[in-house]
């Protein structure tokens, strides 16, 4: 592999964040008074507040979620898991989403319109999901266009990406994908047309076309939306089955081929688990892989004694390491990694989000546009039917 193909499979350069859309920028600031984080009665507010509004409200909790902010979920999962249970769920009015913020679209999308979805702050967003939009999106389409084969491409957008890029997905015959079910999701498309263009995760759709589908590596190639054509000659464009767009997770791009070895090296017998958002390295050399639900149930179906190390957000694996205290649950990296935009949704935030409800002030409510809802709905609703 040339140096410059090894430099685009490695993380995106930090100053890609400040060119981001603006837009997706979502807020920082909250409109009211936010308890302190030091309030020393922050648990009996949020358990007094969630009990005036009964059943009227419901609070999905992400696994990255804090401890502090998970004990208040009715129902923990990954963005699928909260997603169906979102759509389940027709009799809470309101939902508060402990989660980020495409994972509160993809709920206000698949609920009824007389229900209403609350992401405590705004300001939570996801640093992968950001990493394509809508504008940037298009221009890639068009620049397909051009080259003649959009037409034989099918979009395939995970679920981690904003509603606007999941309504391109439904809008140009493409589906909506998670980690357990890229692999069926990728099969489908080539079902129908000849090469998928794969967004946001270059990892996720790397790994899921290589190991999965027996791709060979030379034939996805990245699309950078900073360069004229995805920095891609017609020929490489042409050529590719699969188009990767150049995104990636901040937190699981972390975990290296190092922390492997060392871990291996430090604990004799451990096996390594990871999610397939970790880079193809990473993945490849791993004992097991698997989205969020399967690394809990992984471990959940693990024997007594057995030594795991996790490639995943750190709230999920102290959990599990809490959990599963006869086995031993250890964190792949050796330094501190939480997903920092999930950690935004904390106590205070969620007081404060049911307090100004309970008052009758509704905050913070994610809508997605009709149009785009309509659209992005037909992309889910296709992955939902995948064979
Ligand atoms: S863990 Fe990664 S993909 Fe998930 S919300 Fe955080 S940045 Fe986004």
């Amino acid at each position: 592999m040339s140096a410059s193909r090894l430099s685009e499979l490695l993380l995106l350069p930090a100053s890609s964040a400040a060119n981001s859309d603006l837009k997706s920028e979502r807020g920082v600031s909250c409109d009211g008074e936010l308890p302190a984080p030091s309030e020393p009665h922050l648990v009996e507010r949020a358990t007094a507040a969630k009990k005036a509004l009964g059943s009227r409200a419901m609070v999905l909790g992400h696994h990255y979620q804090r401890d502090e902010v998970i004990q208040f979920a009715d129902i923990t999962g990954d963005s699928f898991k909260l997603a169906q249970a979102a759509q389940a769920n027709t009799s809470a009015e309101f939902i508060f989403f402990a989660g980020v913020h495409f994972m509160a679209e993809s709920a206000d999308i698949l609920t009824s319109e007389n229900q209403k979805v609350i992401l405590p702050d705004l300001a939570a967003g996801c640093s992968m999901a950001d990493m394509a939009t809508a504008v940037q999106v298009d221009d890639c389409w068009n620049a397909l266009e051009k080259f003649g084969v959009a037409g034989k491409t099918i979009p395939i957008t995970y679920m981690n990406s904003s509603a606007a890029i999941k309504a391109f997905t439904g809008k140009n015959g493409g589906a909506v994908c998670t980690s357990s079910n890229a692999e069926r999701a990728m099969n489908w498309a080539f079902s129908k047309g000849e090469k998928v263009l794969f967004l946001p995760d270059q990892h996720l759709g790397r790994n899921t076309a290589v190991l999965k589908l027996g791709l060979k590596l030379s034939d996805c190639v990245i699309w950078n939306p900073w360069k004229t054509n995805g920095g891609l000659s017609d020929s490489e464009i042409q050529n590719a089955k699969v188009i990767l767009w150049r995104g990636h997770c901040s937190v699981h791009g972390r975990f290296s081929m190092q922390n492997i070895e060392d871990m291996r090296g430090r604990v004799p017998g451990v096996k390594i688990l990871v999610h397939p958002e970790c880079t193809h390295e990473v993945v490849s050399n791993a004992d097991v892989v698997g989205s969020t639900e399967a690394i809990i149930r992984t471990i959940e179906a693990s024997e007594v004694g057995s030594k795991w190390a996790i490639g995943t957000e750190l709230n999920l694996v102290q959990r599990l390491a809490n959990t599963f205290k006869d086995r031993e649950i250890l964190f792949l990296d050796k330094t501190v990694c939480y997903c920092s935009t999930m950690n935004r949704i904390d106590l205070p935030h969620l007081v404060w989000a049911m307090e100004s409800l309970v008052e009758g002030r509704l905050v913070n409510q994610i809508s997605v546009e009709k149009e785009v809802a309509k659209h992005a709905r037909l992309a889910l609703e296709r992955m939902l039917a995948l064979p």
